[in-house]
Order: structure tokens, then sequence, then C-alpha cells
């Protein structure tokens, strides 16, 4: 029966596979597929590790004190017997050899299914077995990562590519976004998750990844089942279960049109970004890691205007990169850009991007009554002085490989602008005692908090640019958790409050005679192009997916109209229907993906 399932859209587009359904807990499980001759390989690995639980269960018995409880004898005795139990391990086979899944793919599938049996049980006793089966499916996956695969290094190519298998949808409750960034160049055709906000971390790793996703679907996981066929709609954020024929084919000529939009658009990319009365534009690009430059450089970024490092310390176990590793990551983005500016953001961890994926011995691990409130990005950094020096010295060596910036994130007091001077200054004298090169950097704050905005003046005396967060400066100027879906229609980037704190930055870096760049969601945005031409904005950082549509707007819009206008819309207690009305035709409409 077709059933749809309302959240926001993230990530445009249409993807149409068949559901993948992994539990939150699972999702930083390896998902890659393997050739039809590692099959077998695949199989000895799984069984393998079920001996290698067999024995530790059974050594776990054998060493029991005498006066433990008997419970305990039977409780070993039950995972036993479920180890060995064919609609765990049998069943888990048949992934490997039907779907060509990895071992650890296969086993978290099939502990999806045997879950959702469970939970549908009448009887509280056996309902509450799954407990048991998870403990052994989790012995089961510590035995394969210290088996190793045989083929995580080099993942096989989609089944499609052999001739087999239908396209993929993952479908989760919630996906961490450093999980998130291990899907990066995955499977998968598009997302779906139960919870989280347009401009949570999770969303912009999705949207980074050019392919449809809609978060926030509320009941999404439990309604679709395994192996449903799906349709994300990623510009409406509708998702279709079991859609009829007529509906599939309608959303597949909307695909094919979209691919096509998608090839127009790519012809602009060696288009510069002019408006037409000749006002250049620069288009820079937001990466989460060095190996999304050269991506960015395909798109026509004119340089990176967001590089969030904190991408580099996620999915460590705990080991973080010392200061070589951290190097030899910038130098990597620096050396792919060719020249253009890199502009590289010291480390913005905490808050939906939590300390607890680090476990490092040295971090705090305190859960925070309210994490985006609390020690968070430079906040975190000037509480760690070495650790945020030895981030200084990387990103400053790196300066000797091509033109690098430095960007500071949440910076709110003018206390905090002193104390990372002068932790630079001690970077800056360290790497000279030691004969290292690096070159002057500029260095530039993000305005994203409502108290930096209205001091923009005071903190460009300071600093050679600024940029503009807006996923931040919303979240804090309205009081929504930019991550709770709870609060997600509240959550506003048309509100009065914020237009006049952007526009307020942009005067006041105008004033200043300083740099200034949007690096927030608004800025790959359409719908607030004209808007941001209009209050003299012409820095724009994005997902390289989005530049090209940023172009388009770009090359139509006349900024000397559009300059009339932006007062009257600042001042309008509406001011999204104020640009509609005034705004109209200038550089073509756009519903806002906001
Ligand atoms: C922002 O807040 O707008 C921003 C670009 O930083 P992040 O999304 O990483 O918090
Ligand atoms: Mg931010």
């Amino acid at each position: 029966m077709t059933l749809q399932v309302f959240g926001l859209p993230v990530a445009r587009g249409v993807a149409i596979g068949k559901a993948v359904l992994v539990a939150s807990s699972r999702v930083d499980v390896a998902h890659y597929f393997i050739g039809p001759d590692q099959v077998e390989p695949e199989i000895e690995r799984l069984r393998r590790a079920r001996d290698v639980v067999a024995d530790e269960l059974a050594g776990l018995k054998r060493d029991m004190p005498s006066d433990a409880p008997a419970e305990l004898g039977a409780l070993l005795d039950v995972h036993l017997m479920l180890l060995h139990d064919e609609a765990l391990t049998g069943a888990t086979k048949q992934w490997i050899v039907e779907r060509h899944y990895n071992a650890e793919w296969a086993l978290s599938a099939q502990l999806e299914v045997l879950a959702r049996q469970f939970d549908e049980m009448e009887d509280e006793y056996l309902r509450e077995r799954k407990a048991d089966i998870e403990q052994v499916v989790e012995r089961l996956l510590q035995a394969l990562g210290r088996n190793g695969s045989v083929l995580a290094a080099a993942p096989a190519p989609h089944p499609a590519d052999w001739g087999g298998e239908d396209p993929l949808v993952l479908i989760a409750n919630d996906i961490a976004p450093a999980d998130m960034l291990q899907f990066k160049r995955s499977v998968f055709q598009g997302f779906v998750t139960d919870v989280g906000g347009k401009t949570s971390h999770t969303a912009i790793v999705a949207r980074s990844m050019g392919i449809p996703a809609v978060v926030g679907a509320r009941e999404a996981s439990h309604l679709i089942r395994q192996d449903d066929w799906v349709i994300i709609d990623g510009d409406a954020g509708v998702v279709i279960v079991d859609p009829s024929p007529i509906v599939l084919e309608e959303y597949r000529f909307r695909q094919r049109q979209s691919e096509l939009e998608r090839e127009r658009l790519a012809r602009l990319r060696h288009t510069p970004a002019v408006t037409l009365d000749g006002e250049r534009v620069e288009l820079l690009a937001n990466i989460e890691l060095p190996q999304d430059a050269p991506g960015a450089l395909a798109a026509g970024a004119v340089g990176v205007g967001l590089f969030r490092t904190e991408f580099l310390f996620m999915n460590r176990n705990g080991e973080l990169p010392g200061e070589d590793e951290q190097f030899e990551a910038y130098r990597a983005a620096v050396q792919a850009m060719q020249g253009l500016p890199v502009t590289i953001r010291t480390i913005d961890i905490g808050a939906d991007k939590p300390f607890e994926r680090m476990s490092h011995n040295e971090l705090r691990h305190e859960h925070t009554l309210n994490p985006a409130m609390g020690l968070r990005a430079i906040r975190w950094s000037l509480s760690e002085p070495s650790m945020f020096r030895m981030q200084l010295r990387a990103i400053l060596r790196a300066s000797a490989y091509g033109k690098v910036r430095l960007l500071v994130p949440m910076l709110t007091h003018l206390g905090e602008v002193r104390q990372t001077f002068e932790a630079l200054a001690r970077a800056k004298q360290q790497l000279s005692d030691a004969g290292v090169p690096y070159t002057d950097v500029e260095v530039g704050a993000m305005i994203e908090v409502p108290g930096a905005a209205l001091l923009a003046d005071s903190f460009l005396k300071h600093f050679d640019f600024v940029s503009l967060g807006t996923n931040d400066l919303i979240q804090y100027t309205l009081a929504i958790d930019r991550a709770d879906e709870a609060v997600a229609h509240l959550y506003d980037p048309w509100h009065p409050a914020v237009l006049r704190l952007i526009a307020n930055t942009i005067s006041a870096a105008h004033a200043a005679g300083k740099g200034v760049s949007v690096c927030g969601e608004m800025a790959g945005d359409p719908a607030f192009t004209a808007l941001l031409l209009s209050m003299g904005l012409r820095s724009f950082s994005m997902h390289p997916s989005q530049i090209a549509t940023i172009k388009q707007r770009i090359l139509r819009a006349d900024t000397r109209r559009l300059s009339h206008h932006a007062q009257a819309i600042l001042s309008s207690d509406a001011p999204e229907e104020a640009c509609c009305r005034l705004l109209r035709g200038d550089t073509g409409r756009e519903t806002s993906l906001h």
C-alpha cells in the first residue's frame, strides 16, 4: 500500500531505490559491496568470527566463578544458541550471497529484520530477548573488526555496475555527522532520517554529497520496511513508500529532468560569476575533507571559503590527528586548489558534533545540558591551548604551499579575539624558532553569534575579513536548536532580526574596507541570492553542488536595481513577501530550501 511520509527537504532532486534500514547504533558499521568472487571469502570471514565468539562464550562459561548466579550460565547458553541459529547466521549469509553486502552490513541488516520481529511479539518475555540478539551481534561485529576486512581498503563497485541489484536508499532514525561522513562515497542514492533539522551538520554533510535527502521524517524508520521501494523527493521533503506505477513513472520523468538540468548548469562551470551590470561575485566552496577539494575545483569554485576541519578529527577511534597529519591534510587541500585561496576554519567541535565521538583521554566528556551553548568551537580550542596551537601550527605550515586563510568560529567576546591572536603569535614563534617555513596568513572571524554581529565593527578592527555563519546566527538569534526537528518550523532565515544582523555585518565590513562572505546554508540557497546581492554581498561560500545554480542567479542579476530595494525589504515585517514582490524577475524565482 502506498504511503507518504513528510519531512524536511535538505538536498534537492529525486532518488528512487530500495530501502536499506539501518539502526542508529549500527550506522557506523562499514557498508560496501563485495565482488562476486569475494562472496566465499566473506562468508568464511563471518564463519571465523562466529567461531571466535563461540570460543569467547564457552570460555566465559568455563571461567564463571562457582558462586555466580545460575542465570548467568543460562544466559551464556542462550547466546551460544542464538549464535548458531539459522535465523541469524544463516540469514546473514544470504545477504552476502544474494546482495553482495560485506559481512558487517549483512549482519546489521539481519539484526534489523529480527529486531522488528521481536518488537512485534505479544509476549513481553520474548520481546525482551531482542537485547540478547543485539549483544550477540555486537560480539560478532567486534570479532569481524579484529579479523579485519579483506576488502575494507578497496570496496567493490556497485552491483549495478556488473549488471545486478537495484539502487538503494538509506533509512535511519538518526545519523551522526561523523557517521554521515562515512557514507560520502557510498552506495546509497538518497537518505531519510527520522530526526534532524535542515541545517544540522548531518543535513549539511548529506547536502554536500549532492544526493536527495529528507530529514525530520519522524516515523519513517518505523513505517518503511527493509526492501520497500521508496521515492525520496528532496525538493518537497516527501518520502513515498511503495509507489503506484503511475507515480513511479512521474518521478522517473522528474529524475531525468533534473539530470538534464544539472548537465545544463554544469556548462556554466567556466563562466565567471558576473552580474548584468558587471559586478564580479566570488563563488567559493565549503568542504569537509581534503578529498572534497578536487570536486570544488571541478564545480567552478574560485577557492574554498570554509574547510570544516573538525571532520578530520572524527571516526578515528579516539586517536586524534597529530600536527604532521593535520598539516598533510591541509596541504593536500591547498595543493588540490592549485593556487586558489583555501579558508581553513579551526576546529568547531561541540553541539551536534559532540566530544563523545572523539573519546580521547584528554578530552572532556561531560554531557552539557545545552551543548549548542556550551564549550563549542573557539571556546573549546581556548580551553585546550596546546591542541589549539598544534592546529594553528599545522595550518600555518600549509601556508607555505599555497594561499591559506585562517578562520575562527563562534567568537563572541573581544577577550576571545585577544586570546586567539596570542595563541597565533605563539604558534608562529614556535615555527620560527624551529626554522619551519610559513607565510603570514589572513585571519578572519566567523560572525555567527548575534553579539558578534552587533559588534561587527569592533571585530573588524582586528581581522582581515569576516564570514557570516548564518546557520548558527539563525539558531542563536531565534533561540532555535538547528538540529531539532520539533522546532524546525520556527527556524526562519527570513526573520527580520536575522536579516538585519546580516545586513549590519555586511555594511560594517564595507565601511571598514574588509572582506565579507556568507558561508552558511543561505549562501547556497537560490531563494536568498538576490537579497544577499541587494545587501552588497559579493562573496558566497557553499557546497560545490550548489555553485552552478547560484551562478545562474548571479548572471541574471542587476545589482544596481537590487540595491534600491534592500532597505524596503529590511524594514518590512514580512521580508519574504517583500522580497518576492520587489525582486521578482531579477534573478528568477525559487522556493527556499529553508
Ligand atoms: C554556520 O554556522 O553557518 C557555519 C557555516 O558553520 P557550521 O554550519 O559548521 O556551524
Ligand atoms: Mg557555525
